[in-house]
């Protein structure tokens, strides 16, 4: 499939040609650890091992380049493992890592408790003001790492004056585009040189798997994290790929109708007295809404809102709401809520990443929006 398609017609089929034995219009699941080889090292169609590569796996590491734009695309056995195979490639003892002050807690959390005792060093920098992030450059410092949007304050960092910053002192940008997807925003396009998924979220988009992803335009660093990818070992097996596989191919439609339902449910928030604050980078009055507007195509299906009532108020409405599912995990097609503080980002309670007790995150899904309102309406009170 040539790259000069539409990005829904990508979706759908990159990666994906009928297979050649079958003519199946969507990739087997070749659940096998290894390959017969014609005389040693005489390899049948390039597959030795299935730690070293699948081909469903390769379905979706092709399908996943042809989609952020870059020259390869890897597939790992979650987001955390794709973020500990980059930094461990990208890092050694000694190097510095300016990190984002809002985060997903388990990033904080390998940042802070696990790579952090191999002597890489990390500081805290406001993504969202490139000044800040440059001020915050040491000559030690080999990457910058974003979220945009972020999780769960849905931050929004402009990638392009980053790449900038990042360029100009000879640092690599890393951007999490799993709240956004490709669908919405391009980082490799932007300028930044690695892109990170937790595909277990909008790639998947069905709540059924787990999976994460690096993708990358610069085909010298491509090698190197392919070899680590191998070394290291966390890959997706072949059942994840087709999972993911599958998902992707309604990406589009799916992310449409996220964010078309999620500003809905933006706008009730901020006209809701009980609310005290509304975070979401379609609204107008968001502090970097016209960033937002530039490199994203539309908003996301993540909203965000603080509570009069603190977090007892706060953990009540996540008790009440019928429609939105009390759970962990975003991107899926059903609607989801949860307290960052007391579940998805408790690792970064007493850091400068902590957040507010009286957040409630929501994770839009693809239902009849009037069910989602009224469910809300109901919770609030
Ligand atoms: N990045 C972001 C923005 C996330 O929200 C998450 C998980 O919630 C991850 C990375 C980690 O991904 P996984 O849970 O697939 O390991």
């Amino acid at each position: 499939m040539s790259d000069q398609h539409a990005f829904e017609t990508l979706a759908i089929h990159a990666g994906q040609e009928p297979d050649p034995l079958t003519g199946a219009v969507v990739p087997p699941i070749y659940q096998v650890s290894t390959y017969k080889q014609d005389g040693v090292g005489g390899l049948r169609g390039g597959y030795e091992y299935s730690r070293s590569a699948n081909p469903t796996r390769t379905a979706l590491e092709e399908n996943l380049a042809a989609l952020e734009g870059g020259v390869r695309g890897l597939a790992f056995a979650s987001g955390l493992a794709a973020e500990d195979t980059l930094l461990r490639t990208l890092l050694a003892p000694g190097d510095h890592v300016v990190i984002p002050n809002d985060a997903y807690g388990g990033t904080f959390r390998l940042f802070a408790k696990v790579i952090s005792r191999w002597g890489v060093e990390w500081s805290v920098a406001d993504t969202s003001d490139p000044a800040a992030v440059r001020a915050a450059l040491r000559p030690s410092t080999k990457a910058i790492w974003v979220e945009t949007p972020s999780n769960p304050l849905l931050g929004i960092s402009d990638i392009a004056a980053l790449a900038e910053v990042a360029h100009s002192a000879g640092v690599r940008l890393v951007i999490d585009n799993t709240f956004a997807s490709p669908y919405l925003q391009q980082p490799l396009a932007l300028g930044a040189d690695v892109v990170v998924h937790s595909t277990t979220k909008y790639m998947g988009g069905h709540s059924d798997v787990v999976g994460g992803a690096l993708i990358t335009a610069d085909a010298g660093l491509a090698e190197e994290l392919a070899y680590h990818q191998n070394a290291m070992g966390a890959v997706a097996g072949p059942f994840d790929s087709w999972l993911t596989l599958r998902g992707i191919k309604t990406l589009a439609v799916r992310m449409d109708r996220h964010s078309a339902n999620a500003e809905r449910v933006a706008e009730l928030l901020v006209s809701h007295p009980k609310v005290t604050q509304v975070y979401y980078p379609g609204l107008p009055e968001h502090p970097l809404h016209e960033v937002a507007a530039k490199q994203m195509k539309a908003f996301g299906g993540m909203v965000s809102f603080r509570v009069a009532g603190g977090q007892e108020q706060a953990v009540e409405i996540c008790n009440r709401t019928e429609v939105f599912t009390l759970g962990e995990s975003l991107g899926g097609v059903e609607s989801l809520i949860e307290h960052p503080g007391l579940m998805t980002h408790a690792s970064t309670a007493g850091s400068q990443l902590e957040v507010p007790a009286d957040l409630v995150r929501l994770s839009v899904g693809i239902e009849s929006v009037d069910d989602l309102l009224a469910d809300l309406t109901q919770a609030l009170g």
